[in-house]
């Protein structure tokens, strides 16, 4: 079988790949290995992802469905200067922020919704899971499928993108793409569920409305999460660092009811009951960062080349926007340009890795210096902080923001350890990570970090 774009994994990067590619008159083969609708985490949208299937036309659809609406994120911390409030924010044509609004979505439901018009647009289906790409003189050229009915099949394509999330397929297919790195944020477990019956807000404002995403923080490392997925079922989950689930010594279901319970007196007020409507799920160690993931002939699109950490909900608008901001640099490659370029996506990939540090230097600040963080939400940088929110993190004529910039120098990311993007290798390993090459031991940076904040709080 012949394609020009074939795309590895059907959930909302690969769907969205196609989506972008057919509109432009190419023909794209999508392989999915799981039989949809299947249960998958993720369920919150940034603005940004919103605007992305408002862009697709899909926004009807989404109200017809009725997917909770969602205004903005409420974080509980440990005291009331701990607690905030980001809304969901669009920029207009002046730059003036204007109040938006984006979905919860239940995955199963959602995925299929994307994957029907994918194919309904003009993407072909096969049904199986892809085992090796396809390579002819370094360059991938499709790849060979395990179809699902029996039989291997031979998919040869111009182009090969991978969406096959947490999957990896490519990085874990051998001398296609660097290596993959373990991320900052490795050595976690998440636990998850969804329940019926949660307590939500009842208030008029954004800020209190009843199906806005919830954040509970515990103490580093430590939160759970609350996001409606329809009128009555409430998404769950509980991330901890993977020693102290072990200690505990419960099963997975007794650990996230405690937890529920325990973690943090908002949460537990609005589940006097627990009624879990879904299998309890577990996706430890899921934070990773892959090298050099564009090549000739292949491009890693969303979680089949990075995550960060969940805690903000910028998967699904990383995987959209970059099936967006890929197309024309996958139309120019289709049209013969740049072929002979080492890396002909060289560009591209730099754009993203650029806006997904933006992402991770927020994150890092996030957890090494809660407080200071806060301060910059409610007050000092709360705009350029709301954009960083909405998943506006590609845009390069303002990223990183002054705010950003301040967040780099708390945590040491300056001078040598600066992100230089220059220096070809550095910048694509997370400085919090431990292979970082130049990762000091994590006393020398948090003593280093604890002087600058005291800057940062004044
Ligand atoms: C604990 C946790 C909570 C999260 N919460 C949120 C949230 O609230 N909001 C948010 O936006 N994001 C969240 N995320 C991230 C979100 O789940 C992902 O970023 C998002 O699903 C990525 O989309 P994707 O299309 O890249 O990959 P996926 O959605 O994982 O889709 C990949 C598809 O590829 C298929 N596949 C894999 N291998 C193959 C193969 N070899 N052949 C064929 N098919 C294959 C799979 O079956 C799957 O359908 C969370 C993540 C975690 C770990």
């Amino acid at each position: 079988m012949k394609t020009d774009v074939l795309i590895v994994g059907g959930g909302p990067s690969g769907a969205a790949a196609s989506l972008f590619l057919t509109t432009q008159g190419i023909r794209t083969t999508i392989v999915e290995a799981e039989r949809f609708p299947r249960y998958h985490i993720g369920e919150s949208m940034t603005g940004m992802a919103g605007q992305v299937l408002r862009d697709f036309g899909l926004e009807a659809e989404m109200m017809r469905r009725q997917y909770p609406v969602k205004y903005g994120v409420n974080v509980y911390g440990h005291s009331k200067t701990g607690n905030w409030f980001v809304p969901v924010q669009g920029r207009d044509q002046e730059g003036k922020l204007f109040d938006l609004e984006t979905w919860q979505v239940r995955r199963s439901g959602f995925d299929q919704l994307m994957l029907d018009t994918a194919v309904d647009r003009g993407a072909n289906l096969v049904h199986g899971k892809a085992t090796f790409p396809i390579l002819q003189d370094g360059t991938v050229k499709g790849a060979k499928v395990q179809a699902r009915d029996g039989g291997e099949l031979t998919i040869e394509s111009e182009l090969t993108l991978d969406c096959s999330g947490q999957a990896t397929w490519l990085a874990n297919s051998g001398g296609v793409t660097g290596p993959k790195y373990l991320g900052a944020y490795d050595k976690q477990i998440a636990i998850f569920s969804q329940v019926r019956g949660a307590i939500r807000e009842q208030g008029a404002t954004r800020d209190q409305c009843k199906d806005n995403t919830l954040i509970f923080y515990q103490q580093k490392y430590h939160w759970a999460w609350s996001i409606p997925i329809d009128s009555e079922v409430v998404s769950v989950g509980v991330v901890v660092p993977s020693a102290y689930f072990q200690g505990k010594k419960e099963s997975k279901r007794d650990f996230l009811l405690r937890e529920l319970q325990e973690l943090h007196p908002e949460l537990a007020r609005r589940l006097p009951v627990i009624e879990l409507v879904e299998d309890v799920h577990v996706i430890p160690n899921y934070s990773y960062q892959v090298k050099n993931f564009c090549g000739k002939g292949f491009i890693c699109l969303g979680d089949a080349h990075r995550f960060v950490d969940p805690i903000f909900s910028f998967g699904l608008s990383t995987a959209l926007r970059e099936a967006q901001f890929a197309t024309p640099a996958m139309l120019s490659y289709l049209e013969g340009k740049g072929r002979d370029e080492a890396n002909p996506f060289a560009a591209y990939q730099l754009f993203c890795e650029k806006g997904l540090d933006v992402l991770e230097d927020m994150l890092d600040t996030f957890w090494e210096h809660p407080f200071a963080f806060s301060v910059c939400v409610h007050d000092r940088y709360r705009e350029l902080l709301t954009d960083v929110f909405a998943g506006r993190v590609y845009e390069h004529e303002n990223q990183p923001s002054v705010a950003i910039n301040d967040f780099r120098r708390l945590l040491g990311r300056e001078g040598e350890r600066e992100r230089s993007y220059l220096s070809g290798d550095l910048y694509s390993i997370p400085i919090g990570s431990r292979y970082h090459p130049e990762r000091a031991p994590l006393w020398e940076l948090n003593s280093r970090v604890e002087t600058q904040s005291a800057a940062v709080n004044a």
